[in-house]
């Protein structure tokens, strides 16, 4: 029987230590600000986007919701990040994706300054997230990372597989992995024998978008099980990529979907906020 890691306690930590350090450095009379951006009225999009204010406030970080209409176009959001580029307030900004179809992605990601990309999706970070030197770290595989750690678990010289290979989770997460002297395989769509490669890692981590993708017969004993997966059932519920209830029983450890990756991303988007804010000010400890 796993133990399961429990996602929203790790959080709550370190959302704990960001408010503490947002708290020294109002002291210091440094404020600390995310800007968030939201393009449309995709439900999804705005329920992620009120967590996220939510959290800026329990952290005492200012939020600065930028709300635009559906039809807005390329230029007119550039010229928004052009200008909370710009914004002494703002140390972060986040554009919630997924953008409308007529606005390239890349385009928007592109714009924002590499110092406040406190999702470290542009290229320049990415790059630097490569060679190990970096200011932010991209917020799901940042917590995937956090909840490891906080398991006491050692990834020195482990097993570990990735399935799933999206700029945003796979890739960044592998890269992690390896960081910390994993062997790290990644799998997707086109792997052949991805049963096979699965049962053998000590770490697995799920990041494919659907639903018990991960069985009970693919772990092997006593395996780390981490589920980055969001999907909605039919019947409204949330699951992750992991079948739960049967791989829990395999598994040396699992995190569950509610309550594990998910509260950690947000708590990653805080603490780099935070960073950026300290790198701003020259704060170094
Ligand atoms: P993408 O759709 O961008 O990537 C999915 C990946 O899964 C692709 O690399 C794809 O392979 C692979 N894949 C799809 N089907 C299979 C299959 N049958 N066998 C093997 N690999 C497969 O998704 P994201 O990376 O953005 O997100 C993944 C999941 O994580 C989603 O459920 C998303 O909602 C969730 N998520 C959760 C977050 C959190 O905070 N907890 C944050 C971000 C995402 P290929 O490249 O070959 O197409």
């Amino acid at each position: 029987m796993a133990e399961i890691i429990n996602g929203k306690e790790v959080a709550a930590r370190v959302k704990a230590e960001v408010r503490n350090e947002v708290l020294r450095l109002k002291e210091k009379g440094i404020d600390t600000g995310l800007a968030v951006v939201i393009v449309g009225n995709d439900p999804a999009s705005r329920v992620y986007v009120n967590s996220k204010k939510k959290a800026c406030e329990e952290v005492g970080i200012n939020s600065y919701e930028y709300a635009l209409p559906e039809e807005t176009t390329q230029d007119e959001l550039l010229k928004l990040v052009g200008e909370l580029n710009a914004d002494e307030r703002v140390d972060g900004i986040l554009v919630q994706l997924p953008l409308p179809k007529h606005i390239d992605e890349n385009a928007i990601i592109n714009a924002i300054s590499p110092q406040k990309d406190v999702d470290a999706f542009h290229p320049f970070n990415v790059g630097r997230i490569m060679i190990g030197e970096y200011n932010f770290l991209p917020c799901t595989p940042a917590g995937v990372m956090e909840l490891i750690k906080s398991a006491g678990i050692e990834l020195s010289g482990k097993d570990c597989v990735v399935i799933g290979r999206s700029n945003i989770v796979g890739k960044p997460m592998a890269m992690l992995l390896l960081h910390k002297n994993a062997t790290v395989t990644i799998c997707h769509s086109k792997t052949r024998n991805l049963k096979e490669i699965c049962s053998k890692a000590d770490v697995v981590v799920a990041a494919v978008g659907r639903a018990n993708f991960v069985t009970a017969d693919m772990v092997k004993d006593g395996a780390v099980v981490i589920d980055v997966g969001i999907n909605r059932l039919p019947d409204g519920k949330l699951c992750g990529d992991v079948d739960f209830e049967g791989v829990k029983e395999k598994a040396g450890y699992i995190t569950p979907v509610p309550g594990g990756v998910g509260p950690m991303t947000i708590a990653m988007l805080m603490k780099n906020t935070l960073a950026s804010s300290k790198l701003k000010a020259g704060i170094k400890d």
